[in-house]
């Protein structure tokens, strides 16, 4: 069944820029006991992405926000020693853009927003401002 989509959600994994897809699902099951995927689409350090989730499915991106958001997610976004870092590459900036103009083409009223922008959030999630970066797309 279709959602009402209100928000198109940018994250970073804030891990690795080369962790592997594998790993970063083993996490979320293992780790964090999770049934569903953090996020629908996830870029890699060389602008590929992979698709975990269906648009129709709820991803595990903002607590009590998954309901109505799709979530987009490149890897890394923090230093070695775990700090926030806006580290994307090229390649991952360009795939973000790409993949957002679909997701607002699909859903017009969708608001482009950062994890971090939610009220109550403690984290630096996606490491950069995504509501004015992508404020014209
Ligand atoms: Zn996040």
């Amino acid at each position: 069944m279709a959602r009402n989509i209100k928000y198109i959600v940018i994250h970073c994994t804030a891990g690795p820029q080369d962790q592997t897809t594998a790993a970063i699902k083993n996490w979320w099951k293992t780790g964090l006991g999770w049934k569903s995927p953090g996020y629908h689409l996830l870029i890699s350090a060389d602008g590929s992405y992979e698709r975990l989730a269906k648009d129709e499915e709820i991803c595990n991106g903002v607590a009590g926000q998954n309901k109505h958001s799709i979530h987009i997610s490149y890897k890394g976004g923090v230093d070695a020693k775990g700090k926030a870092l806006d580290n994307r590459t090229d390649a991952q900036k360009k795939t973000l853009i790409t993949l957002i103009k679909t997701m607002k083409s699909k859903y017009p009223n969708a608001r482009v927003v950062g994890h971090r922008d939610f009220q109550g959030v403690k984290k630096d999630c996606p490491s950069f401002n995504a509501i004015k970066e992508y404020a014209g797309l």
